[in-house]
Formats: structure tokens, C-alpha cells, sequence
């Protein structure tokens, strides 16, 4: 029980757990190939979420020891607010989703949920409490319904149908003509990167995670489905804490917090407004990005 995870092939990852359905699956944990034994603690005791407050206190991480990604983090996420993290590729945004769900052990420092540190929690009850909408979902070659009830083990129909519905992918389900039934994968109904991401959010929905991590994908869509789906997470937000791991700037604006990483640590943090007006690290890139924007809409 105490390893729920293991990477199972070269195709991304295929996580499988045996329990509480505790399951996500993500190009965010792509890079991990041999994740370092994380075992409970043997007074581990389930978490027990009130609010869903997530603290990163001092946090130093590396994946080897003389090569420091996060260098004294600190992070406060109030209960049921959105922060967004931003910072150049490779600045860790990942790295610290993978800690707060534990892939890994800080080697300084502390995170905590509500108080309680994640390294002291039982892994079961730590993952059943976070919901991960990574990049990439990958899907399984099965039913559309089973895809979703993946979320929790033991999901109705009524439920799923639910979340179906909450991820605006009902529409599409119900005009196949298998429904729910309808198979997906190699053999069956493909989906676009929209539509898997939808089934991401549906799957989430079963979950019914307090606390959310959001891994911005970083494939276009096209804007519309971006937008789409924009609005889409922002209802599935709602009342959750929420961590988006934000690649383009576009997503974040509406953030209750942002946070740039840069060498390991938080180098700014303010809303949107906040942030531009300080005419640093996040102004630059906004204009950067924005630029970027401009020119591929001219090359149209
Ligand atoms: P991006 O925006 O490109 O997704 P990121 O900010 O999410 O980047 P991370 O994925 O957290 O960055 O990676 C931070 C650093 O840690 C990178 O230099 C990466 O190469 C390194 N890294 C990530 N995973 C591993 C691993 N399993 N083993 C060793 N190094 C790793």
C-alpha cells in the first residue's frame, strides 16, 4: 500500500494504485523514472483536510544533491484561492506540484495541508485529497464512462453523467452512439486535446479533490477551446485551492496570486495588476509573450 505509484513504460506514465482511487496521471511526472522510495511514515495518519490551507515553508529540493532546484521556498496558499506559478522552463513549477504530492521528500524545510505536513500524512489519504489535471491525459483504451469514473473508485453512473456535465463533455458524449459506452483509445473514438482535457476535468470532478493542481497545457489549442476550457476550470476552481503551473500568461491574469520562481525561490508575487505595475521579472514576460502573440497573429 505504501507505493501506490510506479512508472510502468516508456509512454508517459501509467500509474496504477491498488485503493481509494487515488489517481492521476500527467506529462508533469514525465520526467520521473525512478522516483526515490517515499514511504509512510510508520505513525502516518490520514490527513485530514479542513479548509485546504497549503503552506511551502523553506523548501529546498534537488533531484541530486549538488544541483538545487527549489532553494528556500516559500509559498502560502489560503484556503480555497487560486495561486499561479510562472517562471522561465525548468525554474521548478513542476518540480514543487510533484512535492506537495509527495513524489518526492524535501531535504529542507516543510509543506503542509491545514497544518499537517505532507511527509507525516498516509500517502493514500494525501493523493485521494489532491486532483491533478496534468498536460497530457492519457486515456485508456475502454469506455468513455470508464475513463471518467477513474477519478474514484466506485463512481455511479449519475455520478460520472455529473461530471460529464460539469467538464461540458456531456454534449459530446451523448451524441455518440454508444454514450458512455463509447470506446476510446487506438481502437476507438479519438478525441482531440480539447476533448482529453475535458475528460481530465471530468475525472477530477469525480474526484471532488479539495485541492487542485492544474498543469497548464502547453500544446496549443486552439484560442477558442482554450478559452473554452478557461472557463470551464475556473467553475471547477471554485471553493478549491487551487495550484496552476501556468506556462503561458494568458491563463493567469485572474489569479487571487502569482508567484514568479527564478534560482529556486519566489522572486515576485502579487495579483496580475500588481505584478505589471512593479515592471520586474513577470512584466517582462508578460510583454514578451505578449509580442509573441502579436507576431503570430500577423504571420495569419
Ligand atoms: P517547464 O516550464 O519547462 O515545464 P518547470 O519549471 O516545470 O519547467 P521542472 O519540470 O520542475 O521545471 O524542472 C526543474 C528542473 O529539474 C529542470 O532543470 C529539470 O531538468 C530538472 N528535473 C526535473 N525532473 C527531474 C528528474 N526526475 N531528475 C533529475 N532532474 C529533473
Amino acid at each position: 500500500l505504501a507505493q501506490l505509484f510506479r512508472p510502468l513504460d516508456l509512454l508517459g506514465m501509467v500509474y496504477r494504485t491498488i485503493r481509494q482511487g487515488a489517481i492521476d496521471m500527467g506529462s508533469m511526472f514525465e520526467l520521473i523514472d525512478t522516483p526515490a522510495e517515499v514511504v509512510d511514515a510508520p505513525d502516518a495518519t490520514p490527513l485530514l483536510v479542513t479548509r485546504g490551507h497549503v503552506r511551502f515553508e523553506g523548501v529546498r529540493f534537488g533531484y541530486d544533491e549538488d544541483r538545487p532546484i527549489l532553494d528556500g521556498l516559500d509559498l502560502d496558499v489560503p484556503a480555497g484561492t487560486t495561486c499561479a506559478v510562472v517562471g522561465a522552463s525548468g525554474a521548478g513549477k513542476s518540480t514543487l506540484a510533484r512535492l506537495l504530492y509527495r513524489f518526492y521528500d524535501v531535504n529542507e524545510g516543510r509543506i503542509t495541508i491545514d497544518g499537517q505536513p505532507v511527509a507525516a500524512v498516509t500517502q493514500a489519504s494525501l493523493r485521494a485529497a489532491i486532483g491533478i489535471v496534468p498536460q497530457d491525459t492519457v486515456l485508456f483504451n475502454d469506455t468513455i464512462g470508464y475513463n471518467i469514473a477513474y477519478g474514484r473508485e466506485g463512481a455511479s453512473d449519475a455520478e460520472v453523467a455529473r461530471a460529464a456535465q460539469g467538464a461540458a463533455i456531456a454534449p459530446f458524449i451523448e451524441r455518440q452512439p454508444d454514450g458512455y459506452d463509447t470506446r476510446v483509445g487506438e481502437r476507438g473514438l479519438k478525441l482531440s486535446g480539447g476533448e482529453k482535457q475535458r475528460v481530465a476535468i471530468a475525472r477530477t470532478l469525480v474526484k471532488n479533490p479539495p485541492i487542485l493542481i492544474l498543469d497548464e497545457a502547453t500544446s496549443a489549442l486552439d484560442s477558442r477551446t482554450e478559452a473554452d476550457i478557461l472557463e470551464t476550470l475556473e467553475s471547477v476552481e471554485r471553493g478549491r485551492t487551487t495550484i496552476v503551473i501556468a506556462h503561458r500568461l494568458s491563463t493567469v491574469i485572474h489569479a487571487d496570486q502569482i508567484v514568479v520562481l527564478d534560482a529556486g525561490r519566489v522572486a515576485e508575487r502579487g495579483t496580475h495588476a500588481e505584478l505589471l505595475r512593479r515592471g520586474g521579472l513577470y512584466a517582462g514576460m508578460w510583454a514578451r509573450q505578449a509580442r509573441e502573440r502579436e507576431e503570430a497573429l500577423a504571420a495569419e
